[in-house]
């Protein structure tokens, strides 16, 4: 089998009303995806999508031509990419979607199939009041939830902490609590100085009198000492990685014992060989392995996959925030939103690669406008 054409689609949703995200100071008007589609000439499609892909049309030639099911070496062809331009993932999972469908399993099963579902923890995207959010807490545990992430805004965190307090008063043990403080990256522009270690330590201290999960990303990527510290001084589990930007980053990150819980998205970093691989590392230390997912219906299943296939746990992201952000506009690509069962769990397709059926009448209208065409092939 060859790769014939790689093909990457712009599309943008717009958001009326806008999606405010905690972590980025713009409220977002559109919710843009970019998709990736492989085609070959066997006649299968395989289907990527995450980061934005910016810049690919330069890279193409490095893939058509050659076996799509060769992926350690277009893995490292993509490392290589990297250094030099941007980080195109969602190209990777493509591929793997394309073994899944060649070789007839869901990608989970070439990945060991540790699982075939996965229970999801709902993953709060927005700032509301503490009232609001005790409210919503309990809407979540009669949708059978079992878990809430919860964003705190380093300049507002005496309210962050007060909505954990609530939602904890609200839920009692129905739920587990996590908490991002999303310190490990910063969006484009944002050069305030975050929080340093022992404002950290103090609001994880307080964090820990309602019984966290985890704290996500509490400190700068590069503190790995400082995260360490953090664990084993708080007592309360620290999490990140979600969009490292190199396997070595995670892997210094593990050799320093920096984290309890690896979440790299692989459709925005390492990649699906790369974050299996990190993965196992991870779960052999007795850490835990669970990928960050916040893109989109794709970019979820690559990394529904990759988690239930090594095993990771105990609990799945799943970017759930309605009324801002629902699956509707999570999944808008699809033909169906992803959704979970009474029982809170996530289900891994079992059709033959990654189980994505795209919505085309949706991409067609959803399209933007002067980007919708092929790369060079
Ligand atoms: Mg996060």
């Amino acid at each position: 089998m060859r790769i014939t054409a790689i093909r990457v689609q712009r599309l943008a949703l717009p958001l009326d009303p806008p999606f405010r995200a905690a972590w980025d100071p713009s409220p977002r008007r559109s919710f843009e995806a970019t998709l990736v589609r492989v085609e070959t000439d066997a006649g299968l499609v395989g289907v990527g999508s995450g980061d934005t892909m910016a810049g690919f049309d330069d890279f193409v030639q490095l893939f058509v031509g050659r076996d799509p099911r060769a992926i350690a070496g277009h893995s490292r062809t993509l490392e290589t990419i990297s250094f030099h331009a941007g980080r195109y993932w969602p190209l990777e999972a493509a591929l793997w979607d394309l073994l899944g469908q060649a070789s007839g399993v869901p990608v989970a099963t070439l990945l060991g199939g540790a699982a075939t579902a996965l229970p999801v923890y709902a993953s709060w995207g927005s700032l509301r009041s503490a009232a609001q959010r005790a409210e919503d807490a309990g809407a979540l545990v009669r949708e059978g939830f079992r878990g809430v992430k919860v964003r705190i805004a380093r300049d507002r965190i005496d309210e962050g902490v007060a909505v954990v307090e609530a939602v904890r008063s609200a839920v009692g043990d129905r739920l587990e609590i996590m908490v991002d403080l999303n310190q490990w990256w910063r969006m484009p522009g944002d050069i305030e100085r975050g929080l340093g270690p022992a404002a950290a330590r103090r609001v994880v201290e307080r964090l820990r009198d309602y019984d966290v999960l985890w704290v996500e990303e509490p400190l700068a990527g590069e503190d790995r000492d400082g995260m360490r510290m953090l664990r084993e001084q708080a007592g309360v589990r620290i999490a990140g990685g979600e969009m490292a930007r190199t396997f070595e980053e995670l892997r210094l990150a593990l050799d320093a014992d920096a984290l309890d819980v690896y979440q790299p998205d692989v459709v925005l970093a390492l990649g699906i060989s790369g974050a299996r691989t990190l993965a196992e590392l991870a779960l052999r230390r007795n850490r835990w392995f669970t990928p960050h997912t916040w893109t989109n219906g794709i970019g979820l299943l690559a990394n529904l996959h990759v988690c239930a296939g090594v095993g990771g746990g105990p609990m799945l992201e799943f970017p759930y925030d309605p009324p801002g952000w629902t699956p509707e506009r999570r999944d808008f690509m699809l033909a169906e939103p992803l959704t979970t069962g009474p029982d809170g769990m996530l289900a891994v397709p079992d059709a033959p690669g990654l189980g994505v059926r795209l919505d085309e009448d949706a991409m067609a209208f959803y399209a933007r406008a002067g980007s919708g065409d092929a790369a060079p092939v």
